[in-house]
């Protein structure tokens, strides 16, 4: 039965509250760890070096990249992100269940090389619910909010490249469906 821990890898468009649910998720389940990626963006306001991401200079980022460093990488919204393989590994090897709240470019990538891994994909209830959710961030320009738009259309064309999708209603009733996943395919019986 099951040993090594499974990889879920949660995504969604910007604004559906990939990053919240995750969030959320840890708290009631602290069992359950989070990757830490990696990005060359600017730290906004109250974010933390090595706790919400390992923010990095480009040239330190490209070396990563040089020394295959990273399950995957990509570039959103011009700047670089990735997943630092090291954790990732070595939690799956511990026995440890991993989330991974990455791009679509990025899943698609872990796809590849995982294909045990199970894949979430965040859907808001409606076009209007995401666009006022992104407003109200208050991150981006008119001009963004319409780039950001524009490309959750696109990235709803490959829902069937996921396992599952979750529409992000309320918080704890998504937490909620996401546990279910990770619980069912702890239970797995098929695949194993
Ligand atoms: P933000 O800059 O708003 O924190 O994140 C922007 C986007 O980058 C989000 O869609 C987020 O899921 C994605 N992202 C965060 N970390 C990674 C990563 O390691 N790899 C990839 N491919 N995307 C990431």
């Amino acid at each position: 039965m099951k040993k090594k821990g499974s990889l879920f890898v949660v995504c969604g468009p910007s604004g559906v509250g990939k990053g919240t649910v995750c969030k959320e998720l840890l708290r009631v389940r602290p069992e359950i760890k989070l990757s830490i990626s990696a990005t060359t963006r600017e730290r906004r306001k109250g974010e933390i070096d090595g706790v919400n991401y390992y923010f990095l200079k480009r040239n330190k980022f490209e070396q990563m990249i040089e020394n295959d460093e990273f399950l995957e990488y990509a570039k959103v919204y011009d700047n670089l992100y990735g997943t630092p393989k090291k954790y990732v590994l070595e939690e799956l090897n511990k026995g440890n269940d991993i989330i991974l709240e990455i791009d679509p470019q990025g899943a698609m990538q872990i796809k590849e090389k995982f294909s045990d891994g199970i894949f979430v994909f965040l859907l808001p209830p409606s076009m209007e619910v995401l666009r006022n959710r992104i407003i109200e961030r208050g991150r981006d320009s008119k001009e963004n909010i319409k780039k950001r738009l524009k490309c959750a259309y696109e990235e709803f064309d490959f829902i069937r490249e996921y396992d599952y999708y979750i529409i992000n209603d309320d918080l704890s009733g998504a937490v909620n469906s996401l546990i279910a996943i990770i619980e069912a395919e702890g239970c797995r019986v098929k695949g194993d």
